[in-house]
Formats: C-alpha cells, structure tokens, sequence
C-alpha cells in the first residue's frame, strides 16, 4: 500500500535535489556573510559562491556570467523584462512603443504586458495553432515600425509544447526587436542557447528545475545591449537592474541546479521520454479515447496533457487523492475556469475542463508510472460510468 501520493505534477514545481539541499546548507549556517559585504571574509566567501552560481547558471544557457541578473523566480524576470524593455523605451520619448506576446503565456507575462497598456505601450497578442505553437508568419507580420519586444515562452507550462526558438530569434534579429522568452519550463530540459538562438533575454526559475523556490535569473544580453529600466529602486546591485541582498543560499542552490541540469540533460530526456511514452501507452489501451493536447512531437519529455471527454477534471483529482496531478496550471486552479491555454487551442470549454496534465520528473521511478496510470484509467471508467447511469434513466422516462 502506497502512502504518500505519487508526485506527477513537475510544472508546477519540481522537488529540491538533495545534492543542491547539500550545496546550499553551508550558506544558511556557517557562512552566512552578505554577498555585498567587502571588509571580511564572511563577506568575500558568500561572493565568491554567488559568483560561482552566476557562472553555472550562464553556462546553461550558453551566456556569459556578467550576463546574468539574479532574480525571486521567474515571475520577476518576466516582469523586468517586459516592463523594463517597454519603460526604457517610453522614458527615452518613443511614443507608443510596441510589444507583443502569445496567447498561450503564463499570467505573469500576460499581465505585465496588460499592465504597460496603462502606461501608453501598444499590445498584440498572438493566437496560437491547434498544436498550441507560434504561427512565424503571423509573428512577422505582426511587426511593424514600433514595435520594440517580442515575449514569447520556450516552453508552455500546460502542454509542454516547445516554441520555434531560433526562427523567433532570427526573425526578431532581422527586425531589430529585441526576443525575450520565458524559458522557466525550459532551461536544463531542453537545448536553450541565447547565441544560436538570438534571444536577448532569457527568465528562469529555481524551482522548476530541482532547486530552490524563491530564487531565478534574467538573463540580459550585453552584445549588442539590451537597455532595461529596473523595476526596484535601492542599492544598485546586479549592476543596477536589481537592487536588494542577493539570497547567497538561493543563488548557490540555483546554480548548482542548472549545473547538475546541463550535465544530465540527455540521459534524463530519454529516461522521462521512456517513462511519459510508457504511461501514454498504458491509458491508451484502457482509455482509447484519451485525446493529447498539444503538439507531442515539439514537446518536452516529460509532460502530458490529456482530454477524457465528459469526465470532469476537478471529479478526477477527487478520487485520485493517491496521485498528484493537476487540472490546468496550478496559478490558476484557485478558479474553476477551464484552462484559458487549452481555449487558445481552439478547445471547447467542456473538453478543455476535462483535461488534466501530467509531469513526469527526475525521481520518477516505472512502478510509479504504471500505477498512476492504472489509477488514472480507472477513476476515468468509474466516473463515466456513473455518469452514465442518470442519463439511461433520462432516455428511458
Ligand atoms: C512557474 C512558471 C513561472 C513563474 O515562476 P516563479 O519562479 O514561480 O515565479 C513563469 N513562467 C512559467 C512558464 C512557469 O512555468
């Protein structure tokens, strides 16, 4: 008998590795010093691991070290690009600068580029294809004189579908607009390099890649500059785009995880590939039904989000108390609104309320697969066919 529920539900967050818990502890005991401290050793040692982590997490994404902003997580991030790119260019008098986005992003990008509406920035905000991608030739036509960002993530937190990186970066290039993409769901899952791809800045987050919650980067390219304005006013750390302490544990954590990520990339892709294809497998033959939202092929391994049709997803997790997956992302789960990104999809509201999605992680083992999916198939028979009973009562008055 199982007793704590099997974890499949890695875009929401993934567990901390404990060789990064190792690598952090230090730093909230014994060397405690404050990064920006100059005078004492206590001081010189949380900087030098600081800027150690800085270098693993460029490494990462093919940047260079001076490259990297730390950041509280990929909320952040997005918020200071796109609100830093789109203020630079109103604070030096460009009337109406222009950005653009996906339907299909997380709230926070969505949000902050609503939020610059107020602000005198225009927006469009580009619908997606049935396989949840970009649509290049849209994109470029969207582009006109004015526009100064194109914000468009690596890899979508609901479907796990991957974006067409270096065609949105070369496009972007030819048209000297500046490409940041949100890469919270991408960075050490996916080959992501901010030179073969063009992008000019990059979000990432530590708890979406075995480190620690509370902690991301930005990545802000220098050649050529990319220009912010910060979003907090203080003490000029992070060469002035991000004043505050700099979390030194967070940071080392941070850096630990993408260093452990870029060393295991491709063992672990072909592991979770193994492992989602096997469950995929599994429903299949119990549910033939089953439709997969989301391009499967453009897509991360280890994510899978499935449509059962008339089996509601919030009655699913109900009797699944046993396996921890969820309907939608978990930013939005607060509500009962169908995933506004599988409704991006083209889906229709009651498809896209039966969905649930999957992640597969670092720690998943088979046995765990085959028995969520044993669940999984069998709470979907249950529900239908209760389902069924009242409708043959209807049909038969
Ligand atoms: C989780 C996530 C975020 C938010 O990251 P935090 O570090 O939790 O702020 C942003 N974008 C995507 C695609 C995500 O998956």
């Amino acid at each position: 008998m199982k007793t704590e529920p099997v974890y499949l539900d890695h875009q929401a967050t993934t567990p901390l590795d404990p060789r990064v818990f190792d690598a952090m502890e230090p730093f909230f005991s014994l060397q405690f010093g404050n990064p920006h401290s100059r005078q004492h050793r206590y001081g010189w040692e949380a900087e030098e691991a600081v800027e150690k982590a800085r270098e693993q997490t460029a490494a990462a994404i093919g940047a260079t070290a001076r490259e990297i902003v730390f950041t509280s997580g990929a909320t952040e991030s997005n918020n200071l690009a796109i609100k830093g790119v789109a203020r630079f260019h109103l604070q030096h008098g460009r009337h109406q600068p222009h950005v653009i986005t996906l339907a299909t992003e997380h709230k926070c990008v969505l949000e902050s580029t609503a939020d610059l509406q107020a602000e005198g920035t225009r927006l469009t905000v580009l619908p997606v294809t049935n396989s949840g991608l970009v649509d290049l030739d849209q994109l470029a036509a969207a582009i006109d004189e004015g526009t100064v960002l194109v914000s468009i993530m690596a890899v979508n937190n609901e479907i796990g579908v991957i974006q067409p990186l270096e065609e949105i970066g070369a496009l972007c290039r030819a048209r000297g607009v500046a490409f940041h993409t949100d890469a919270a769901q991408a960075a050490g899952k996916i080959e992501v390099d901010v030179e073969a791809q063009q992008i000019d800045l990059l979000s990432i987050s530590g708890h979406k890649l075995y480190g620690p919650m509370g902690v991301g980067a930005l990545y802000v390219r220098r050649r050529p500059r990319v220009r912010l304005t910060p979003l907090f006013s203080g003490g000029g750390q992070e060469r002035g785009l991000r004043s505050g302490t700099l979390p030194a544990p967070l940071c080392v954590g941070l850096g630990t995880a993408c260093q452990i990520a870029v060393a295991e990339r491709a063992a672990e892709s072909d592991r979770l590939a193994a492992l989602r294809n096997r469950f995929l497998t599994s429903i299949r033959a119990r549910v033939p039904d089953v439709v997969v939202h989301g391009d499967l092929q453009s897509r991360i391994p280890g994510n899978l989000n499935l449509g059962f049709d008339g089996c509601d997803g919030e009655a699913l997790m109900t009797v699944l108390p046993d396996v921890a997956i969820s309907t939608g992302s978990a930013c939005t789960s607060a509500s009962v609104e169908p995933s506004y990104v599988l409704r991006a999809l083209g889906m229709s509201a009651a498809l896209a309320g039966s969905s649930v999605r999957i992640g597969f992680g670092r720690f998943n083992t088979e046995e765990e697969v085959d028995y969520a999916a044993g669940r999984l198939a069998e709470a979907v028979q249950g529900i239908r066919a209760n389902e069924q009973q009242p409708a043959a009562m209807v049909a038969g008055e």
